[in-house]
């Protein structure tokens, strides 16, 4: 394969001749490419995983506030399947709730790749930790941002910042990958929406004090009927049903929302009536990185573990870490990880450049649902007998990365959406 020069420029990397491996000769000496890479190009085209100073403070933070303040909470709460309350609150005091809000609304100011960094660095020890922030970030602050009204932001953000958890209400029972095909319907009565139906398997509802719920105003107009409503949990006419005993993210609260006559005042659409539609799957697009992460974390946080146990379990008189094929096992299952963190990092860093992203947003949903129950499953065989028990994290990690397939769009919905993007 030809090597251009724009392949060089990347860190390190960039100082290596590119047939450095033994391939066809350059035509550039070393010396001579080195003279013609300004120091511009070096700093304008980094790394993927370079961090600015501010991410890496940020994401050291956020691994740090995970490790003091997540890791005693994780067992309990998997036994428990509930959410300690008081955690959610530090997730608030520690600024992890509004990363992307703007200052002026009392958020972090920071950016989206920020709010991914977080995602991982908290799945890393726990995934139900992980989609509680991200699905407050990347969907519920997000839409807020991009659809909400500036008196709509006044209202929430803070609110949302300071102690106010969010869901993202789209799937029902019989509307999950066709989510346009929803039934809960939207009447119009003077200045105010009057809702009725029901949303299932709504992540935070347990906890939230705030809804984005997606209902038709008119079923005969299909998706164009679509309207996103912020309902507050004190609504009238509205509640929060049965909560889901899950196989995984068991702490993390997935319940259904029952709509009896809810009252909710026009002010409160999100974007415009009939325009829900593009609410939905532009916020959608953008959380599906948030799933990257969580998975991504997932899969460093079991290889992390499975990698220590190899080194201290020893059989046939030496650690299995010094066995071949375990360390090829390991090795493989690191290439992986280091495959998912690429594509997501990739996919977060073209969103904030305002760059096309939805592409690359569902690949590396799908790659890096695949990577975490890989390596999840992978993990636990290495530790043999004990990861088939409660007594080691391994099989928690299998559990919680089941999900990652399934939820903002199964594995078949984003090969749909990367299929529809390639073949045009
Ligand atoms: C723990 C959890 C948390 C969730 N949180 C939320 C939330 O916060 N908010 C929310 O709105 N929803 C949430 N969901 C719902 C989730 O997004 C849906 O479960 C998901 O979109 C799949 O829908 P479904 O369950 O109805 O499966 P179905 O759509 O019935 O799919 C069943 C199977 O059919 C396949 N399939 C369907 N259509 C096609 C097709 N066209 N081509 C090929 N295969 C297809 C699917 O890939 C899947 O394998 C959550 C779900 C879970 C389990």
């Amino acid at each position: 394969m030809a090597c251009s020069k724009r392949f060089l420029i990347r860190g390190p990397v960039a100082a290596r001749p590119c047939n450095a491996g033994g391939g066809a000769a350059h035509d550039l000496t070393p010396g001579a490419w080195m003279a013609e890479t300004t120091a511009a190009h070096l700093t304008s085209v980094a790394p993927l995983t370079a961090l600015s100073e501010e991410e890496r403070m940020f994401q050291a933070a956020a691994r740090e506030f995970a490790e003091k303040e997540i890791r005693p909470h994780v067992e309990p709460m998997d036994r428990e399947g509930v959410f300690h309350r008081e955690l959610i609150d530090r997730f608030f005091e520690q600024g992890f709730m509004g990363v992307e809000v703007p200052e002026a609304y009392g958020g972090s100011g920071g950016t989206f790749f920020m709010a991914i960094l977080a995602i991982e660095e908290f799945s890393r020890l726990d995934a139900s930790a992980g989609v509680v922030i991200d699905v407050h970030n990347t969907l519920v602050t997000n839409a807020l941002q991009r659809w909400g009204s500036e008196a709509q932001k006044q209202k929430f953000l803070p609110r949302l910042v300071r102690d106010t958890l969010g869901a993202y209400a789209l799937s029902e029972a019989s509307a999950g990958s066709d989510a346009f095909s929803l039934a809960a319907r939207a009447c119009q009565d003077g200045d105010d929406f009057i809702l009725n139906g029901r949303k299932l398997w709504i992540t935070n509802a347990k906890e939230a004090g705030l809804f984005i719920v997606f209902a038709t105003v008119n079923p005969g107009l299909g998706y164009k009927g679509i309207t996103a409503f912020l309902i507050e949990r004190d609504a009238p006419g509205f509640s929060v049903g049965k909560k889901e005993d899950k196989l995984g993210i068991r702490a993390s609260s997935t319940c259904e929302l029952i709509l009896e006559d809810c009252r909710v005042p026009r002010a409160n659409v999100l974007g415009e009536v009939g325009k829900g539609y593009k609410v939905a799957i532009e916020t959608l697009n953008e959380g599906r990185i948030g799933i990257g992460a969580q998975m991504l974390g997932l899969a460093r946080g079991a290889l992390e573990h499975a990698t220590s146990y190899a080194k201290e379990r020893k059989q046939f008189g030496k650690p299995i870490a010094q066995f071949q094929a375990v360390q090829f096992q390991l090795a493989r299952l690191a290439t992986d990880v280091e495959a998912a963190r690429l594509m997501t990092y990739n996919a977060a860093r073209l969103k904030d450049a305002r760059l096309p992203f939805q592409k690359e947003a569902a690949m590396a949903k799908y790659f890096c649902s695949q990577v975490a129950e890989r390596v999840a499953s992978e993990c636990l065989e290495v530790y043999g007998g004990y990861g088939f028990t409660k007594d080691y994290p391994a099989e928690k990690y299998l559990r919680d990365s089941k999900i990652g397939k399934i939820y903002e769009g199964t594995s078949f919905i984003q090969l749909q959406t990367v299929a529809k993007l390639i073949l045009g």
